[in-house]
């Protein structure tokens, strides 16, 4: 049985999904936006660890880190940006990933698909994206895909977020995954550790009244969805 917080992940990444109606261009094999600009929170990270220990990938996934790019420490969180937006503050969204392919592209396909993080998920263009031509998405799905992460980093506020790479990193600390790091170069692990941040408790969406129409069924299909016998909405607020 997996933890109570990746089950609450995988409803929200189905709800998500259900949710999208957008005709978009991205299809299997078109991968220009795989990069290693991906941030997670260690709930998403934790998802893959699992399958990297379940599929018996720990070498593969060690030798994926060979290909890792200079990264850096968020300045804020989604959660902060919000926080700093809704106190009037004029701030620039952060990045802290570099356009180095991810590793985890394998022949233009993800080689952890199943369980890839949400930034991949939600990450679309209604156009296909050609170099020098940039994703083309809807403000409203924009919204919507910022108001979801919020969600995600609410349900892992205090634990570690950051770049993909640093956080599956930094939780090779996590005992179940202490097998990594002797196949890891030295010091990796704590340049993860040095490169992320705690996520935080969301203070509120940064929705537009215009966008509610459509945002307000995602966001009440993902606090009704149940997992076991409480929905997510209780689960998120201790109930
Ligand atoms: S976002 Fe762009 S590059 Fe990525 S899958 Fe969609 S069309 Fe392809
Ligand atoms: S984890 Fe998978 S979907 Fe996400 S950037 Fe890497 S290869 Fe692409």
């Amino acid at each position: 049985m997996i933890p109570l917080k990746e089950a609450v992940l995988l409803g929200m990444y189905d709800a998500f999904e259900k949710w999208v109606e957008e005709d978009l261009a991205c299809k299997k094999g078109c991968a220009t936006c795989c990069t290693q600009n991906v941030v997670i929170t260690a709930v998403e990270g934790e998802l893959i660890h699992r399958f990297i220990r379940e599929h018996e990938k720990r070498e593969w996934f060690a030798a994926k880190f060979q290909k890792k790019a200079k990264t850096r420490r968020p300045e804020l969180t989604t959660n902060g940006f919000a926080a700093s937006c809704l106190e009037g503050n004029d701030v620039e969204p952060d990045s802290y990933g570099s356009g180095e392919p991810c590793p985890f592209l394998e022949k233009d396909c993800c080689s952890i698909y199943e369980v890839r993080p949400f930034s991949c998920r939600c990450f679309a263009s209604t156009a296909v994206c050609r170099p020098g031509v940039p994703a083309l998405i809807g403000e409203t799905y924009l919204s919507a895909s910022t108001a979801v992460m919020q969600i995600i980093e609410h349900l892992g506020q205090g634990e570690f977020l950051g770049n993909m790479l640093d956080v599956l990193l930094a939780l090779c600390g996590v005992s179940e995954n202490r097998k990594y790091y002797k196949l890891l170069p030295a010091s990796m692990a704590d340049q993860g550790l040095a490169n992320v941040v705690k996520a935080l408790p969301l203070p509120g969406f940064l929705l537009l009244e215009e966008d509610m129409e459509i945002v307000a069924p995602l966001l009440e299909s993902i606090f009704s969805t149940k997992v076991g016998d409480r929905t997510i909405e209780d689960i998120l607020n201790n109930k």
